[in-house]
């Protein structure tokens, strides 16, 4: 057998030969290129038209992890046992803690998003956190200090609208502030099925003018059915105890990432290593310019201060221009786009 081959999994060769799909190239998305050499256990391609080669992993979670073994298998304790600690992940993967944080996120930056519409019945619930930013140093009130008054107020809290029907859920982050009809049009005006039925259960009347909009049949449960239906509150109550108690909170700037695993993972299986989560490559450029997107999010959709807190810096990503259609964002309009957005950025 080739050296190359030697100490390699199985299960990482069959990711590299079947479960990434090389259908353009990951720099320019041209469709015209050739193979181009080997690289260890894998083709290396090599693009027509921009001249740059690249690897079936480009660009997505896998690009540049040294160790992929162990990335495979953190990626199967998320997906029997779900998010655990940090720390925990840190000691069964005998990782540091910073790498156990960056493979969480390249992970969540790589979940699948579906086009289908939402049917039948829905429920349209708007759920608020207190604007967070845990785990920034540098600025007063971070973490676990009691917050100063002006991010009590609501223009410090992060909305955050639920749609859900039996089968799936989803979750977008619309804005800092106050909602306005056109924060609901803006996130869901594409998801929503005509024969659907709003049930709102928030009472929005936002929700309802969308709704009449959309010509779609609306519904605000009375008191009573609420008071009996503990399930039109429940998503509301899962999502609140999954963000502040089992993670003791989560900063802002990641908000939209953990509320993604949670529509998804309650309803599917959630397989980091499968062929539907390998193929996005857009995970790497995400990851890597993430503080700039959070800082033009900040600057454009909120009042809160922003404090540059890491040096981190890539190279490969650093001359990459932010798409136009994330920098056009104003306060009301799309914070949306912006952090449940950057998953589709390319
Ligand atoms: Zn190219």
């Amino acid at each position: 057998m080739n050296k190359d081959f030697q100490n390699i999994s199985s299960e990482l060769l069959e990711i590299y030969s079947k479960k990434l799909k090389v259908k353009s190239c990951p720099h320019c998305k041209s469709k015209r290129f050739i193979k181009h050499s080997r690289y260890k256990y894998t083709q290396r391609f090599k693009c027509l038209d921009c001249g740059r080669t690249f690897l079936p992993s480009t660009g997505t979670s896998l690009h540049y992890l040294h160790k992929k073994e162990v990335f495979i298998e953190y990626s199967k304790i998320i997906r029997e046992q779900g998010l655990l600690s940090l720390k925990k992940m840190r000691e069964l993967c005998n990782i540091s803690h910073l790498t156990a944080f960056d493979w969480r996120h390249k992970i969540l930056l790589s979940i699948p998003e579906s086009n289908r519409k939402l049917k039948g019945d829905i429920f349209c619930d708007d759920i608020w956190f207190v604007y967070s930013q845990k785990g920034r140093k540098l600025i007063p009130g971070a973490r676990r200090r009691p917050l100063p008054e002006p991010f009590k107020h609501r223009e410090f809290t992060v909305r955050m609208i639920s749609m859900n029907n039996h089968s799936r859920n989803l979750m977008k982050i619309v804005k800092v502030g106050d909602l306005y009809f056109k924060d609901f049009f803006e996130a869901f005006a594409n998801s929503i099925d005509r024969n659907a039925c709003i049930y709102n259960i928030s009472k929005n009347d936002q929700l309802k003018k969308f709704a009449k909009e959309k010509a779609v049949k609306h519904i605000i449960p009375s008191i009573e059915e609420a008071k009996n239906n503990y399930k039109l509150f429940q998503t509301r109550s899962e999502i609140k105890n999954f963000i502040n108690k089992i993670l003791k909170g989560v900063s802002t700037k990641y908000l939209q990432l953990y509320a993604g695993y949670y529509s998804y993972a309650k309803n599917q299986v959630f397989d980091a290593i499968s062929e539907k989560f390998l193929n996005h490559r857009h995970v790497w450029f995400t990851y890597t310019r993430l503080e700039d997107i959070y800082y033009i999010f900040t600057k454009l959709a909120t009042k809160v201060l922003f404090a540059h807190e890491n040096k981190r810096f890539w190279k490969s990503t650093r001359n990459m221009v932010i798409p136009e259609r994330s920098m056009i964002l104003k306060i009301d309009e799309d914070l949306y786009k912006y952090i449940s957005g950057i998953s589709r950025i390319y």
